[in-house]
């Protein structure tokens, strides 16, 4: 038997809480467990064996794939400001300007602090709440139930979110749902112990005296004298005011985010890791961009991948590209360098290690027994030849050379 409910195994659950937002008794809440990631328990008072739960569960019953052509596309949004504020080319909000022209809902990914949460709006101009990636799981509380509840009254419904809160969502909605849906997926690698943050924040009040207020991971800063960007910092917001910019090379809250020391155990064993998406697009970041499109390099200003998996989203890119530079790549070489869509992260034998310290010591303890020092290869990369500098050399030769 597969899933969570039934197995008890903690890599059948992605943690998108459809079982709860489906039990007609509330018989069902998410409890953190001892690595912080939350999972469904079941109260056996209240439960009255209906089975909704298994029945909604994504692992036990996978929505199918769309079996249409994919289309890639490379850009990025044509405001500099909206591209600022996004992660990666802002593709998200082209697409929200082009699909939502009335009587629309948006589900997204918001923050407060540390917490991560799933919401709604109803108008574009508060589409800043949901852009940029907070590297967390997000708790969806009843975001399910609202879409199918939108969906009924007639309105028009974009959901956005992981691909295993897409694939949540459509075995919560079953087959036949009313409405118009479109399914946008963030290209997602796993999501960490939330006891990693946890921890950076304890160090930030002990040593800046303040909480977190927020996190951007992937902060643009963009100098607009020299119409240069900085797309290599994380700033971390204070209570007290304070911004602490951190160069994304060297730092290690970075080196150990990347080395998957902390998934959660179903990111290990991610069943949608392949070209199989379950949602319409899947966004992503255009890496490799330097190497084969790099006229979308946007001035390291960061650009987005989009891939349409069915007819729907395709028609939903058309609508998104009057606000867009950029143009169709061929989706096997775009794939080429996306590996969250060929297999998923391998497991860390130190994991286990990893989360018992995570929870005792201080972050610059942490830090300095996990995180990787820069290498020299690194360095290099930076400083002498990597991206910025091949692109350089490409506008170089492009201007001067015939
Ligand atoms: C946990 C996580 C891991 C990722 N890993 C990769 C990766 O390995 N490779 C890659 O190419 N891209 C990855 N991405 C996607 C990438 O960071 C961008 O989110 C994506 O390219 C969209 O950027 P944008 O500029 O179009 O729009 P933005 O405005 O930056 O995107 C906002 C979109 O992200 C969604 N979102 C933000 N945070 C979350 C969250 N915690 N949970 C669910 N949805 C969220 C919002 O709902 C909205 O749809 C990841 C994103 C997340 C959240």
């Amino acid at each position: 038997m597969k899933g969570f409910l039934r197995s008890g195994k903690k890599e059948e659950c992605f943690g998108c809480e459809g079982c709860v937002q489906a039990c007609p008794k509330n018989a069902i809440k998410m409890v953190e467990d001892e690595e912080g990631f939350r999972y469904p328990a079941v109260n056996e008072e209240l439960c009255v064996n209906c089975s909704l739960c298994n029945k909604v569960c994504s692992c036990e019953n996978m929505p199918k794939a769309p079996s249409d052509d994919k289309l890639a596309f490379g850009g990025y949004h044509k405001d500099r400001d909206i591209k600022a504020g996004s992660t990666s080319g802002g593709a998200f909000s082209a697409i929200v300007e082009g699909w939502c022209d009335e009587n629309y809902v948006i589900f997204g990914a918001a923050s407060e602090g540390l917490r991560v949460y799933h919401d709604h709006i109803t108008d574009k101009k508060d589409l800043f709440k949901f852009r940029k990636s907070k590297y967390s799981q997000s708790e969806m509380g009843n975001s399910f139930k609202k879409a199918k509840e939108f969906l009924k009254e007639g309105k028009k419904v974009l959901f956005s979110g992981t691909p295993c809160q897409i694939a949540g969502l459509r075995a919560y909605l079953g087959n036949d749902h009313p409405g118009d849906l479109l399914t946008v997926e963030v290209i997602c690698e796993g999501v960490p112990s939330p006891h990693f943050v946890r921890s950076y924040d304890k160090h930030m009040i002990k040593k800046y005296g303040a909480s977190i207020t927020s996190l951007d991971y992937r902060f643009k800063d963009m100098k607009k004298t020299s119409g240069k960007w900085d797309f290599e910092v994380m700033e971390t917001k204070l209570q007290n005011g304070k911004r602490i910019k951190q160069d994304r090379w060297f730092n290690p809250f970075w080196s150990i985010w990347l080395n998957h020391l902390m998934s959660r155990p179903s990111c290990y064993k991610c069943p949608f890791t392949t070209t199989d998406r379950v949602a319409d697009i899947s966004l992503g970041d255009l890496w490799g961009v330097h190497l084969y499109c790099p006229e979308l390099y946007g001035k390291n200003g960061g650009a987005s991948l989009v891939v349409c998996n069915s007819t729907k989203g395709a028609l939903a890119l058309e609508k998104a590209l009057p606000f867009m530079f950029g143009h169709e790549l061929d989706f096997n070489t775009a794939l080429k360098y996306q590996s969250p869509m060929r297999k998923a992260i391998d497991t860390n034998e130190h994991r286990e290690a990893f989360l018992k310290d995570a929870k005792v010591l201080p972050f610059d303890e942490l830090c300095k027994r996990w995180a990787k020092k820069p290498t020299f290869k690194l360095l290099w990369q930076k400083y002498v030849w990597g991206n910025r500098q091949k692109i350089a050399l490409y506008n170089f030769k492009k201007k001067f050379v015939k």
